[in-house]
């Protein structure tokens, strides 16, 4: 058996070398290693795939939650709803701009940001909010939108975990996430569902003038050389990650497929298996599986997370340590909050390998171990 890994972005390299390998080659001869035409060839690429008016590249998905949290003119003490439950990069860029996090729940079921609970957390202060489509899972955007539309606030959807996912609106209406809100963020960082070979993100928006703003803070400020009418930063994608996701681009739809393939052969193992609650799918979602994320009840998590290990099986707890318990945010009065479902979660999700490039008998030896465990 090839050994199991959590991501495995060296076999993904391999079944497409030739292509890889001749578009380095060519921003090697090029030059242009800052803003060479594949970038602009990317962003074109990518607005089509996902039918959205603007697509402007950045260093990272990061930097693309600062730039759209920028642009938007949040100011020092504006409130900026958002999950607990999620990865650091999101909450964090709300506190280094000064503005205020606001942590609210998830639904137990998709993980992601609960609209009751937005509803909630509203004051005259809230300016936006960023839902997260998690693990590869698109957030509830028609009620959160609706929110939005209602107390005019602005939308900054997540969507590094989610490239490629599809919401379908009550009419029936489908749009990929990311182009839902008034501005999306993303990121290619190399273990994502389209990841580059370095860091990358991107900003999304169907909004001219957002998309301009943004276009200028990712560049210093300026739209011509030299003259600077707002502060920026600087966060380009750089040529050879572009020239790169260019090609994984094509293959994205197969990306996920695979991921998809996996995430259907762990569910038929575990379909019987009571202390497993396998991810949910919500009518108005597909799953991309940025992660295969599982919950356990009645089963002491980290011994499985261990015994794995011990049998070639890795494993990750996405993540130990929830938004409103880390030490970064105790200046935000963090005690206020109660989040039993975040915490619930927190102690009994545990993710399972899911990439590109496992095969049946990984798989096989994955369920298997998984189950012994638990029958045990
Ligand atoms: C990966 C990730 C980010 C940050 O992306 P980077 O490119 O690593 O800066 C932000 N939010 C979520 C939910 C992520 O998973």
């Amino acid at each position: 058996m090839r050994p199991i890994q959590m991501v495995d972005t060296k076999s993904q390299y391999l079944s497409i070398k030739t292509e890889i390998d001749s578009a380095i080659h060519a921003v090697l001869d090029s030059a242009a290693y800052i803003n060479g035409k594949p970038v602009q060839e990317f962003a074109t690429g990518l607005s089509s795939y996902l039918n959205v008016k603007h697509t402007i590249p950045c260093a990272n998905g990061t930097d693309a939650l600062q730039i759209a949290m920028m642009a938007l003119g949040l100011q020092p003490g504006d409130e900026v709803i958002t999950p607990s439950f999620t990865y650091i990069a999101t909450t964090e860029v709300v506190a280094l701009l000064k503005l205020t996090p606001v942590f609210v729940e998830v639904d137990p079921k998709t993980f992601c940001i609960d609209p009751d609970a937005i509803r909630k957390a509203i004051t005259p202060k809230t300016k936006a909010i960023v839902p997260v489509h998690l693990y590869g899972h698109a957030a509830p955007m028609e009620e959160i939108m609706q929110i939005a539309d209602e107390f005019g606030l602005y939308v900054i959807e997540d969507n590094a975990q989610a490239i490629g996912c599809e919401y379908t609106f009550a009419d029936g209406t489908r749009k990929k996430t990311g182009t839902i809100g008034t501005i999306g963020a993303t990121s290619f960082y190399p273990s994502k569902n389209l990841g580059a070979f370095g860091d990358g993100g991107a900003l999304f928006t169907n909004d001219d003038a957002l998309a301009h703003k943004m276009k200028m803070i990712a560049n210093h400020g300026q739209q011509k050389r030299y003259f600077h009418e707002i502060v920026g930063c600087n966060s380009r994608l750089d040529t050879i990650q572009a020239s790169i996701l260019n090609i994984k681009l094509c293959h994205l739809d197969n990306y996920n497929a695979a991921r998809q393939k996996v995430a259907a052969f762990y569910n038929k193992a575990f379909a019987h298996q009571p202390n497993i609650t396998t991810p949910y799918v919500a009518t108005y979602s597909n799953h991309v599986y940025h992660q295969y994320t599982v919950l356990l009840e009645g089963v002491n998590r980290d011994d499985l997370h261990t015994y794995l290990a011990e049998h070639a099986v890795p494993s990750m707890i996405y993540y130990p340590v929830p938004g409103h318990r880390q030490e970064m945010f105790a200046s935000f009065d963090m005690t206020r909050y109660h989040l039993d479902i975040t915490d619930w979660l927190t102690e009994r999700v545990i993710s399972l390998p899911v990439h590109t490039e496992m095969d049946d008998e990984q798989l096989a030896h994955i369920t298997g171990k998984v189950l012994n465990y638990l029958n045990k």
